[in-house]
């Protein structure tokens, strides 16, 4: 029924019931950070899993379509949100909504800069402000931290972790209302894999939020795979 009054080409899968321990996360080869050591939250694109699962993310918190946010809970397709606070700050409570109907928010940093190049200070500011602000804001200070552009470097991780972050998901594809960018050669999904898409619209799009739920859908469903709950898994 709903996914028919979405116009979605078929109903979404369920995800299994999520696991009784979450799976041991490490960083992804080719990830690590010089001087880095497993203590350091793990950096990673997809989710140990064998289950035919993925993961939708929404970055930076620009377009804030109501439609989307009553989209995926008719759905009840889940999806995690990482918030960048100079484009979250005008209407805080269009993401209070979308917390009440069940996304996790996550860190985005305060103003989306390219990390690497900033000062130890001038990346804790960006990092753990954010942790403040969306602590403030919503009540609960982040677990999960995504850095703009999947840009980091040793300080950034060492950041994090001192302000409250546990890990580090960055994404495998990229959803647009129109395609999708895969990371991995042989432009496919994997199970738990995390796939990327942003709070963004026709003014940057081919397309509104609800457009690209139906194109991203389309390809996770006719490959066999569910949308699961990030946060069951990390
Ligand atoms: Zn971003």
């Amino acid at each position: 029924m709903a996914a028919k009054k979405w116009g979605l080409a078929g109903t979404p899968l369920a995800p299994p019931a999520p696991p009784a321990v979450k799976p041991h996360l490490t960083t992804r080869k080719g990830f690590e950070v010089e001087g880095g050591d497993a203590s350091l939250p793990p950096v990673f694109t997809t989710v140990p899993t064998d289950k035919k699962i993925v993961f939708l993310t929404m970055d930076d918190g620009d377009d804030k379509d109501p439609e989307l946010l009553k989209m995926m809970s008719e759905l009840n397709i889940p999806y995690s949100a990482f918030l960048s606070d100079y484009l979250v700050r005008d209407d805080y409570a269009y993401f209070k909504e979308a917390q009440v109907r069940g996304v996790v928010l996550g860190n985005h940093t305060l103003n989306h800069r390219y990390l690497p190049g900033l000062s130890h200070d001038e990346q804790t500011r960006e990092i753990c402000d954010q942790q403040d602000i969306i602590e403030q804001q919503y009540g609960e200070r982040p677990r999960l931290f995504r850095p703009p552009y999947g840009n980091y470097n040793g300080d950034t991780l060492r950041i994090a972790k001192s302000c409250g972050i546990t890990a580090v998901p960055l994404w495998a594809a990229e959803a647009f209302p129109d395609r999708m960018e895969w990371r991995e050669e042989d432009q496919d999904l994997h199970p738990g894999d995390i796939i990327l898409t942003h709070f963004r619209g026709k003014k940057d799009w081919k397309g509104s939020m609800p457009d690209m739920i139906r194109n991203v859908m389309k390809v996770i469903t006719d490959k066999g795979y569910a949308v699961a709950r990030l946060e069951d898994y990390v």
